[in-house]
């Protein structure tokens, strides 16, 4: 995705320091019975977030208008019915002269009646050319997408089943935006964003955030600059959990401007953000596979944004 990059860095491999979410209360007087401890958060299995990863790669490219897509589509809809209160397809097509593309955005929802909604989103679909293949002939292939789609996907069917085990006090609703990356310029990507958009099938949440590309090895993310220029302070808030739990991949300051499907949600007057590294050698290539991504990463990024949605009151 993403045309906009501005500057290059390298990939720097970063130490992870994990902090468990605490659940507890060490009471200290002895003889007392302890306060009723919080229910602890729960842990976020890196484990589990990867053989996501890998399923969603194994059922091949999830280019629109392929088996392997609907498949995948079937499939991400089932773990969502067993992991939140209502998960559904919110069906939609694009024509392009005689190119028909039938899509589906993933939408899930945790506590619907909260007051208080906050949107987690990712894109489920994969780019059907490797547009940044050195070698002419292997251009025309589909990328395996393992972190550029497969990633952002992956830590949110583990944080749905973080938050079924423990309930956080506002509402989430999860989308998996289709037809993010179709291609190959920008009148035929964020597809499944800007349909959803404009026509939203819940109601309006205080905040969006967008995670993609977050499975690099070498993972480090930097603050986006569309993102800190729409809702500075919901960057503030992911930085700050970041930062609290001792999460060294979240660098605190800005790197790229991106064009993501945050963009069209902010052109709708919301406040989105991307949570996104963007300094991926094998991006758009066919080298976008498993191999590339680590278990690691994925918790980081999921710690931090579980961190995020328990910290908000009701
Ligand atoms: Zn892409």
């Amino acid at each position: 995705m993403k045309f906009s990059r501005i500057g290059q860095a390298a990939l720097v491999g970063s130490g992870l320091l994990l902090v468990l979410g605490s659940g507890c209360n060490a009471g200290g007087n002895a003889g007392s019975p302890p306060a009723v401890p919080a229910p602890a958060t729960p842990s976020f299995q890196a484990d589990r977030a990867f053989n996501d990863l890998k399923t969603q790669v194994d059922f091949g490219v999830r280019v629109p208008g392929t088996e392997s897509h609907r498949k995948t589509r079937d499939w991400l809809l089932g773990q969502f019915k067993q992991t939140t209160d209502r998960a559904f397809l919110q069906d939609f097509e694009r024509t392009f002269g005689s190119l028909r593309l039938p899509m589906s955005n993933i939408v899930a929802e945790i506590n619907p009646n909260a007051a208080k909604q906050v949107l987690l989103c990712a894109h489920w679909d994969t780019r059907p050319t490797a547009d940044l293949e050195i070698n002419q002939a292997k251009r025309e292939q589909p990328i395996p997408g393992a972190n550029d789609g497969a990633s952002g996907v992956a830590v949110l069917l583990e944080l749905a089943r973080n938050f079924k085990q423990k309930r956080p006090d506002v509402g989430v609703q999860i989308v998996l935006f289709d037809g993010e990356d179709y291609g190959p310029g920008g009148d035929r990507m964020f597809l499944g964003s800007r349909h959803y958009a404009q026509n939203p099938a819940l109601p309006k949440p205080g905040y969006a955030i967008l995670v993609d590309m977050v499975g690099d090895k070498g993972l480090e993310i930097f603050r986006e600059g569309n993102s800190e220029s729409n809702a500075p302070e919901i960057n503030d808030k992911v930085w700050k959990a970041a930062r609290e739990l001792g999460i060294a991949q979240f660098k605190d300051s800005v790197r790229h401007t991106i064009n993501d499907d945050h963009i069209p949600l902010q052109a709708a007057g919301w406040k989105a953000i991307d949570v996104i590294d963007f300094d991926y050698a094998p991006w758009h290539t066919l080298d976008d596979t498993v191999d590339k991504c680590s278990p690691a990463s994925l918790k980081a990024v999921g710690d931090v944004l579980a961190r995020v949605v328990y910290a908000e009151a009701p």
